[in-house]
């Protein structure tokens, strides 16, 4: 890799949808409802990695020439800050600041999305960076699997922004393989 952003900032959001998205300087915001919909960590850790693979893919960057869409992360922010401001001591406007942007929060990751060869290649990193991480890359595959059930039933969230179903897993599966045969090294990059 010779462009994209190594250090990153977690942002834990309430939001109970099955999504998880990257945003400007290293911001990797994951819902609550990523760990709900996962069977355990590993797959977790997934998503995490998949997001560290658009910053260090530096996907983030060229998707931040739109300037609306960093409005728009910026507003979410504003409104995550006031959620945990309001956390401890009760304050009504503050609160409802929160929910207003909280509201916001799925459609703000909807709107940052990515191409197709960007999401192969946040998969593809995401699975280098769990195999040499020793997170067990077949556990981790689950997660793909449940998105591919979800995208039958047609839900929302994660599967607006992000590519679902056989194709995906398909992908993923070749990845590892190669990754594996490699011990863990990143292919030559096209420049
Ligand atoms: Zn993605």
């Amino acid at each position: 890799m010779n462009v994209g952003v190594c250090e990153w900032k977690f942002r834990a959001m309430k939001d109970r949808s099955m999504n998880a998205g990257a945003g400007p300087n290293g911001l990797i915001v994951i819902n609550r409802g990523i760990v709900e919909y996962a069977a355990n960590e590993e797959e977790v850790c997934l998503v995490i990695a998949h997001e560290i693979g658009h910053q260090a893919a530096n996907h983030v960057a060229a998707g931040q020439r739109n300037k609306a869409v960093g409005a728009l992360i910026g507003a979410v922010l504003l409104g995550a800050l006031g959620a945990a401001a309001s956390y401890g001591s009760y304050n009504p406007d503050l609160t409802r600041t929160a929910m207003e942007s909280g509201a916001d929060i799925g459609g703000a990751i909807g709107r940052l999305s990515f191409s197709k060869e960007q999401e192969r290649e946040a998969d593809y990193l995401a699975a280098v960076i769990l195999y040499r991480s020793d997170v067990d890359l077949d556990k981790a595959r689950g997660f793909l699997v449940t998105m591919a059930r979800a995208s039958g039933r047609k839900e929302t969230g994660m599967l607006d922004t992000h590519p679902a179903g056989p194709e995906r897993l398909a992908g993923w599966d070749r990845a590892v393989a190669e990754i594996r045969a490699s011990n863990g090294q990143l292919p030559q990059r096209a420049s």
